[in-house]
């Protein structure tokens, strides 16, 4: 287990950890000093040999006394990613084994939340079976952000038809919007920006006891440098400044900042400094 938050058990479902791109391609305005920056921020962040950044890919299975959820599903087994060599028809069992690890089958996986639509978080939503995708968690309900399913239903791409389509078709998807609760303590909050319907996810009551930020932020650098753009973000100055406003609040509130790209262990808290903040492990 890596953090409990009341009765809440929080479980690292980790499937990858590996060099992905460089700084300069992640933080195309963050100046010629990037990797650097970077690298004093995050020690060991930046792959010696390739001189790209290690970001995990990894989910987060929030055990209830009453549910388990299953925040984002990473790349998954067999999809078509012809732009991310690395995760393209990939045929892994880390992220089984994760789950296996914390206790939990496919079948007791009672929701499965979306942080958004984008590959490295969807992909086990669904699997192969006999030719045909089908969801992956046979008695789960799967929230998704209806801002974004829109927008990838419209353009109709392998992501959306391998990795959601079939979850709709078996009636499993509830489409939902910020501010959706899961019980009594587990909230959707708006991070729009790095897609259109991006949410965080809250655990814990009022108070704010543990936030997962889904892609809000990708590295513990961007607690110190928030303004910089992502390259995947697709509205970069609505992700600035939801990136600020998530910052603001885990700082105020002193809760658990999970970092669903942050550097292993990618869990600490926020302080502010000056105008901008500071990652604390
Ligand atoms: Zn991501």
């Amino acid at each position: 287990m890596l953090y409990k938050v009341g009765d809440i058990e929080v479980w690292r479902i980790l499937e990858i950890h590996e060099p992905f791109l460089t700084p300069e391609e992640l933080y195309p305005t963050a100046g010629p000093d990037v990797a650097a920056i970077v690298e004093s921020y995050a020690p060991g962040s930046v792959c010696r040999q390739s001189g790209r950044m290690i970001l995990p890919i990894q989910g987060f299975l929030l055990k209830t006394p009453y549910h388990n959820i299953l925040v984002d599903s990473c790349v998954g087994n067999g999809k078509t990613v012809p732009g991310m060599p690395d995760w393209h028809k990939r045929s892994g069992t880390r992220f089984q084994s994760s789950l296996k690890a914390a206790g939990v089958n496919f079948e007791d996986i009672d929701y499965v939340l979306c942080t958004h639509l984008h590959t490295d978080h969807v992909g086990w939503n669904t699997q192969l079976v006999d030719g045909r995708w089908v969801p992956t968690f046979p008695n789960a309900h799967y929230l998704i952000p209806s801002a974004d399913e829109k927008v990838h239903r419209l353009g109709n791409g392998d992501m959306y038809l391998e990795s959601i389509l079939p979850v709709v078709e078996a009636g499993q998807v509830e489409l939902v919007q910020a501010g959706h609760m899961l019980g009594d303590h587990v909230t959707l909050i708006p991070t729009p920006g790095h897609t259109p319907g991006h949410v965080s996810i809250l655990v814990g009551d009022a108070n704010c006891e543990a936030v997962i930020t889904g892609d809000a932020l990708h590295s513990t650098v961007q607690c110190c440098y928030p303004d910089w753009h992502f390259k995947y973000d697709s509205d970069a100055e609505m992700a600035v400044s939801s990136r600020i406003q998530l910052l603001e609040r885990v700082s105020e509130a002193g809760c658990i900042v999970l970092g669903s790209h942050f550097a292993l262990p990618s869990i600490g808290r926020v302080t502010r400094e000056g105008e901008a903040f500071r990652w604390n492990e």
